[in-house]
């Protein structure tokens, strides 16, 4: 099937991008610009524009070569000859645009790879066709990533960039505006020269160090005041209480979804409160959690970091912009035969996409609350975007099926309202789409209907077990009143007995 989206409306973010879809594979629906994530609520980059961004600031190949990136291909003639035709060919372009642009260039740098490779294979030996295919792979990686890691000018760079600012939030906007400051000082200057440079090194490494000891700081006062208060309360069980703060601690390092770390370390201190028979300390205990730091970066650690791992002009840009990537999202989990369909699918953050991995949406909306508001407002989003014209045909099914896979996945916990939606396709005639609503109206009804009778099931099994309960209790009665009967009819023969007798 052929499908294309119309060019979509690039309001806030002024940057040239391509929309243009040759088919609509499942996938793609993370292509969809300026989507909020449909857990966490963040707006997104898609990955054409964070990549687009990057083809225009990358240093041009000819740059490359004369800085000695590619020196150990000299020997590997073919590749080495053909990265200097393209050099000569093309003095202002960098690699990663030129592949780009062309696919059969994508080819012909592979095939002069593979010979290359036969020519000179460098200790490698060739086994079967498919670890040739792998190498040959992994060295044409090897090149495209070296052409992507040296960027222009930090000047240029951050003007470049500067279109994605407005999405940044907390220690990335921060980072990010902190090398705009950087950058205007030495728009020579690339970024990983900037972060290498001795006074700004040593600048952050001692704020780092300083917002390291106040965390800490913070950090053990209110664990202190939890400890004081419990001991008051249970002083025989202070083992079990000075326990509690390791355990805190640990459980905030292991746990890497940021969002929840409060939640559950909320849920820690009320099980703990339960085990020590505290439940009254309950709100002054989970205030004193609410001012536990949960987040241990901001800008000074983003620049350490970046020094200690010797980062590239590449890798210090995507680290600020790759959480907000668009990534597809499988509603039913792949590892559950969820299938890679739009239906089954969201767009999430790379970082909320991670910390879903195959948790069901029952068990991870506990911890991210947010979600199915998050939802809603996407698929609204991208229902506004089909109302305007703006999505091909192709999605125009799309909020139902959602709709109905995640209220059918959570049971009706996640149940996005699509009515305003279907009304308004359905005002323009569309017969699938009243089909589809209808069809969403019936399992609403259905599964109002059978908790209904779920209900009524429960209430007359109730019934039942107390009528068998009332029973028991009238039979053990007239079991009794019989036995005392008997009793009576017994004396009373022995009674008859004897008077014959005498
Ligand atoms: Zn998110």
């Amino acid at each position: 099937m052929n499908i294309t989206i119309n060019n979509f409306n690039n309001t806030n973010i002024n940057y040239k991008s391509q929309h243009k879809l040759e088919t609509f594979k499942y996938k793609d629906l993370k292509k969809i610009p300026h989507l909020t994530c449909a857990c966490c609520g963040k707006e997104m980059i898609t990955v054409q524009d964070l990549y687009g961004a990057f083809r225009t600031i990358t240093l041009p190949l000819r740059s490359i070569i004369k800085k000695g990136f590619f020196k150990s291909w000299e020997q590997s003639k073919p590749t080495w000859d053909l990265l200097n035709q393209l050099a000569t060919k093309y003095p202002d372009k960098s690699l990663d645009q030129m592949l780009a642009a062309d696919e059969d260039l994508q080819t012909k740098l592979t095939d002069t790879i593979e010979q290359s490779v036969y020519m000179n294979p460098k200790g490698f030996k060739i086994k079967d066709s498919k670890q040739l295919h792998n190498h040959v792979n992994g060295l044409y990686n090897n090149i495209r990533s070296y052409s992507r890691s040296q960027l222009r000018g930090s000047g240029q760079v951050m003007k470049r960039f500067q279109a994605f600012k407005p999405i940044l939030k907390d220690e990335k906007l921060a980072a990010f505006e902190q090398l705009e400051i950087y950058a205007q000082k030495y728009p020579k200057k690339t970024l990983s020269e900037i972060i290498k440079m001795d006074e700004i090194y040593k600048h952050h490494f001692i704020k780092n160090r300083i917002f390291r000891y106040e965390l800490k700081e913070k950090s053990d006062f209110h664990f202190q005041n939890i400890e004081t208060m419990l001991k008051k309360s249970a002083p025989k069980k202070t083992d079990y209480i000075m326990n509690l703060k390791r355990c805190a601690v640990d459980l905030l390092a292991r746990e890497h979804d940021v969002d929840s770390r409060r939640l559950k370390l909320k849920d820690f201190y009320i099980n703990a409160l339960k085990e020590l028979n505290c439940e009254k300390l309950k709100d002054k205990v989970l205030n004193e959690v609410e001012e536990i730091p949960i987040i241990y970066v901001n800008k000074d650690s983003f620049f350490v970091d970046a020094y200690n791992n010797k980062f590239n002009d590449y890798q210090i840009i995507i680290s600020i912009l790759s959480p907000y990537e668009a990534t597809f999202e499988h509603i039913i989990p792949a590892s559950q035969n969820g299938p890679d369909d739009i239906s089954n699918g969201l767009v999430m953050c790379p970082i909320c996409n991670r910390a879903r991995k195959d948790t069901h949406y029952i068990d991870f909306i506990k911890y991210h609350p947010l979600m199915p508001y998050n939802t809603q407002k996407q698929i609204l989003q991208i229902s506004q975007l089909i109302l305007a014209g703006k999505a091909d045909d192709y999605l125009s099914l799309y909020p139902i099926q959602v709709a109905k896979t995640l209220s059918d996945y959570t049971n009706g916990a996640i149940s996005p309202d699509i009515t305003s939606y279907c009304k308004k396709r359905i005002k323009k005639a569309d017969n699938k789409i009243q089909k589809g609503f209808d069809e969403i109206k019936k399992i609403k009804e259905e599964r109002n209907q059978m908790q209904a009778e779920k209900a009524e099931l429960e209430k007359r099994l109730q019934e039942l077990e107390n009528g068998i309960i009332a029973k028991r209790a009238q039979i053990k009665q007239s079991n009794s009143a019989i036995s005392h009967d008997l009793g009576i009819k017994h004396a009373l023969e022995k009674q008859i007995e004897v008077k014959n007798k005498s």
